[in-house]
């Protein structure tokens, strides 16, 4: 249920509706929009009694939302989210680009990484402290020395930081170190750790799950929301197929209808998606003319030497070709490259 105030409504009466929907053992979304504010309203299990509501001051309309997400669902909230972010924005308008190693390796690789991107205009910088690999074998990730990287390599360059949270008990650790905090595509439906992100003040990039529904991955971005942190984006990693050709099955299909039914920015990470360096430029371009908010890349100085995943990752030169490319492209989609 959407609660509409009217134009001119006070905040006097919208507190009121705040606490009547908080009497009604219901939990209250308050959406200050241009014009007027909605309230969302989720904790129902069946219909809630729209009169008791309608009827007090200030109340424009009483909207039902449909769709079993809620606050990520474009009913409630029809306006493009943005998010303001380490000194960018992701939403409507722009490609953010947010570029940067699989894994922290050592303070040189990142420091480097860092400047790179902020000579280029870049200013997100990605790379995993702790890494979810396949194999208990594999390069697992600096952990909290990897976190201490990042945060040095923000304040030396002022970069913004995206890094990976993969359990609970380095939330506070992970939050502290990043200005966005990845949800990876084995924990989507870690509810656990949903939950835990959804009190988080960081903006969420929650990845979708290698099998999951694109209403599967709302309700994951839901749960989040549903804990009062609103800031979620979307990204797109590809799924399992039967395909061989490629590591995973890059779903750029997925971007019109997620558009269509949430108002969430929604990024595409090309590199996992392939897994082939020699072809993460072309889905980097199809993913901005598909309507990608940003593209999420990996990008090593000396990829053939990475701790993991060098075989998708870009080196400098690469990358910067392609950011020429994505700006020739993004012009005449009305979108400017930040
Ligand atoms: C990553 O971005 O390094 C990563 C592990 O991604 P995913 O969760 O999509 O596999
Ligand atoms: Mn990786």
């Amino acid at each position: 249920m959407l609660v509409v105030m009217k134009t001119h409504a006070t905040h006097g009466q919208i507190d009121h509706v705040l606490d009547a929907i908080r009497a009604m053992k219901l939990s209250p979304h308050p959406m200050p929009g241009a014009t007027r504010t909605a309230i969302g309203i989720t904790g129902n299990v069946g219909a809630v009694d729209s009169r008791t509501l309608e009827v007090l001051p200030g109340v424009s309309e009483l909207i039902r939302v449909t769709k079993p997400f809620k606050l990520a669902s474009r009913e409630m909230h029809p306006a493009d989210t943005s998010i303001k972010v380490a000194q960018t924005v992701i939403g409507p308008g722009t490609l953010t680009m947010i570029g940067g190693p699989c894994s922290v390796e050592n303070e040189a690789m990142i420091l480097r990484t860092a400047e790179f991107m902020m000579e280029n205009g870049v200013r997100l910088l990605r790379a995993g402290a702790y890494k979810p690999r396949t194999s208990p074998y594999s390069f697992q990730g600096m952990g909290l020395e990897g976190l201490k990287i990042l945060d040095n390599a923000r304040r030396k360059t002022g970069i913004g930081i995206v890094t990976e949270l993969m359990d609970t008990d380095n939330a506070d650790a992970v939050e502290q170190a990043t200005d966005i905090i990845q949800i990876g595509t084995r924990n989507m439906q870690n509810f656990s750790l949903l939950k835990c992100v959804g009190k988080a003040k960081k903006p969420v990039l929650l990845k979708r799950g290698m099998s999951a529904t694109l209403e599967e991955w709302l309700m994951a971005a839901e749960y989040v929301m549903a804990g009062g942190n609103y800031n979620v984006i979307l990204c797109e990693r590809g799924i399992r197929s039967f395909s061989d050709h490629s590591r995973n099955t890059l779903d750029l299909s997925v971007i019109p209808p997620a558009k269509k039914l949430s108002h969430l920015p929604i990024m595409v990470d090309p590199s996992h998606g392939v897994g082939n360096r020699e072809f993460v430029p072309q889905m980097a371009l199809a993913s901005l003319a598909a309507g990608a908010d940003g593209l999420l890349l990996e990008v090593h100085p000396d990829p053939d030497h990475a701790a993991s995943d060098g075989a998708q990752t870009l080196d400098f030169a690469a990358f910067k070709k392609l950011l020429e490319a994505l700006k020739r492209v993004a012009e005449p989609l009305g979108k400017t490259v930040n």
